[in-house]
């Protein structure tokens, strides 16, 4: 891509409504553009961005045997009613009524409807285990949105649902889905801390919160360092394993301030190891047994012949609140280093063109087409500009890795740099080792 071609409104302008550092980089960087509170288009940079973390969640739900589909947004009202859930859930659901006066609902989430289509064709125990999820728009009309799509009203969401005929099955399926989203955070390259949660409206009496340390979080965050050492990769994919992950993880202090207690707190985790900050909620999940499948007659044939109400549980990703939280956990002194694996691009040339220098401009064709042929994802900075300006921006952008054609660059070695580093100058050869995926 060329970035005179590319789609991405940058302004120097500091958006004065915007009180957090992911969301005025947002939209400087032209990632977002706001159209009502708390409701937002995603321009092409900012999608590009969302697309990969969407994609990364998608694999790593596929991987633990979970199948993707797709619900609508719109619900009808009805099923909700059924639950019970259609008062409960108060002013944050948006109610619509069709032409003909029915009345339905923009989803705030999917409870409800996948117990639903389970209903309707699930009979059997032998069917079971199963885990549905999709990934798709929810809309909650929170009373305070802001910090850009941190907390918005429409946002994307990737949520799961699991069926089990016992509660000791549903843990497996839990515990499955604890270590996906332990070792999707980590390919997002963000450390998330689970820690145990209140099951709030949604019920139930077993639910984790995955939350990434930020100054600029909702909670308040008291936690051991210790936590961080915990390595996923040393367990295995059976249900022993797991389960002593999930317990190793629950056996270092980690609490939000509705669970803290300060003596505790100064009991188990020694000074030096004690972390007091705020942190963001990327990730939810929960177990609620019976809770919706007996309203909503969610009922199978066990072995023995008897009518069971089907145990579930869910679990939810907030996709566009990731693309904010991983800007808030990685951004440092005005420069933006996006991980490698959700880079909008791999690599950015920039050459210098300051005196109609169209040598530099040949030299970056050249090197961009021979990466292109590689599968390498490059961006091309052919705006006339200064350089300083062009460094300036691409700070903003927060590509990783830069080529640059200067003054330093020679016949066949040029400047590579990775944000945050020094420059080397490299052959292009070496370059591409550097910028392998890994
Ligand atoms: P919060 O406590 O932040 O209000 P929640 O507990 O209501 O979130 P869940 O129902 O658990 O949210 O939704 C799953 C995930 O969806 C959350 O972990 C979060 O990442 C994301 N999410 C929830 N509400 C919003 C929102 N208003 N804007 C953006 N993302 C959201
Ligand atoms: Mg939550």
């Amino acid at each position: 891509m060329y970035l005179s071609k590319f789609f991405v409104p940058i302004t120097r302008n500091l958006p004065t409504d915007a009180k957090i550092k992911s969301h005025q980089l947002m939209l400087r960087a032209g990632m977002i553009k706001q159209s009502s509170a708390g409701i937002y288009s995603w321009l092409p940079l900012g999608f590009k961005i969302m697309k990969k973390i969407e994609q990364i969640v998608r694999e790593e739900q596929n991987r633990i045997g979970a199948q993707e589909m797709l619900m609508p947004t719109i619900q009808s009202a009805d099923i909700w009613k059924e639950s019970g859930r259609y008062d409960d859930y108060g002013e944050e659901m948006l109610r619509i009524k069709d032409r003909q006066g029915r009345e339905m609902l923009y989803g705030p989430t999917n409870e409800e409807l996948v117990t639903d289509i389970f209903r309707s064709s699930v009979k059997s125990y032998k069917s079971l285990p199963q885990i549905l999820y999709h990934i798709q728009w929810k809309f909650r009309d929170e009373i305070r949105p802001r910090f850009g799509v941190m907390r918005c009203r429409e946002f994307f969401m990737k949520d799961a649902y699991s069926f089990d005929l016992s509660d000791e099955d549903a843990k497996k399926s839990y515990n499955k889905m604890f270590y996906s989203y332990i070792k999707t955070f980590n390919r997002l390259g963000l450390k998330a801390i689970p820690m145990s949660a209140d099951t709030g409206p949604i019920g139930g009496d077993l639910s984790h919160e995955f939350i990434i340390l930020a100054d600029t979080g909702e909670s308040q965050i008291y936690a051991d360092k210790k936590i961080f050492e915990i390595d996923f990769k040393k367990y295995n994919f059976d249900n022993e394993s797991l389960q002593k992950m999930r317990e190793d993880f629950s056996s270092i202090y980690a609490v939000t301030d509705e669970k803290y207690n300060e003596k505790m707190f100064n009991e188990r985790v020694k000074k030096a190891n004690q972390i007091k900050t705020k942190g963001i909620e990327v990730g939810h999940i929960f177990y609620f047994g019976d809770k919706y499948s007996k309203p909503l007659n969610g009922l199978i044939d066990s072995k023995d012949g008897k009518k069971i109400a089907v145990k579930m549980g869910s679990y939810g990703i907030g996709i566009s609140r990731l693309v904010g939280a991983t800007i808030e956990a990685n951004y440092n002194s005005e420069v933006m280093k996006w991980p490698k694996s959700i880079s909008p691009f791999d690599v950015v040339i920039i050459p210098n063109l300051s005196k109609n220098n169209t040598e530099n401009l040949e030299k970056a064709e050249k090197i961009y087409k021979d990466l292109k042929k590689q599968n390498i994802d490059v961006l091309l900075d052919d705006v006339d500009e200064n350089m300083s300006n062009k460094f300036k921006k691409h700070d903003l952008i927060g590509i990783p890795y830069q080529i640059i054609l200067g003054s330093k660059s020679e016949k066949d070695k040029f400047e590579f740099k990775e944000l945050n580093s020094k420059i080397e100058i490299l052959s292009l050869e070496a370059i591409k080792l550097k910028l392998k995926k890994d």
